[in-house]
Order: structure tokens, then C-alpha cells, then sequence
């Protein structure tokens, strides 16, 4: 019998595992975390100056 692993962040998934993918407006790509956890899908942007840049951008 094995020990139980420690509880990490990241929904259970190794920091390796974590999906990533380009900024929309930076493209820069960023990594999954936690408080996307519900919404990744609809992430576009690695951060909120990004997501606030893009729309001034084009409104
Ligand atoms: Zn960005």
C-alpha cells in the first residue's frame, strides 16, 4: 500500500499536465491556474491588463 499523495493545486494535476496556450493579445502563452478552473475555455488573455488592452483595442 502506498502513501496517499499530498493534495496539490492545480485540480489534482501535476504542473507538467497543466494545459497552456497563447494570449490573444500578448501571445505570449500562459498556463492553466486554478481560478480559470471553471472557465478555461473562455480565457483568451494571460492577464487582466491584456484582457483590458484588447478591449480597448477594438470595443
Ligand atoms: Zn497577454
Amino acid at each position: 500500500m502506498s502513501p496517499t499523495p499530498a493534495k496539490r493545486p492545480g485540480g489534482g494535476r501535476p504542473p507538467s499536465q497543466r494545459p497552456s496556450k497563447p494570449c490573444a493579445h500578448c501571445g505570449l502563452p500562459f498556463t492553466w491556474r486554478k481560478k480559470w478552473e471553471r472557465d478555461w475555455d473562455q480565457v483568451k488573455y494571460c492577464s487582466d491588463r491584456c484582457r483590458a488592452a484588447a478591449k480597448r483595442d477594438r470595443p
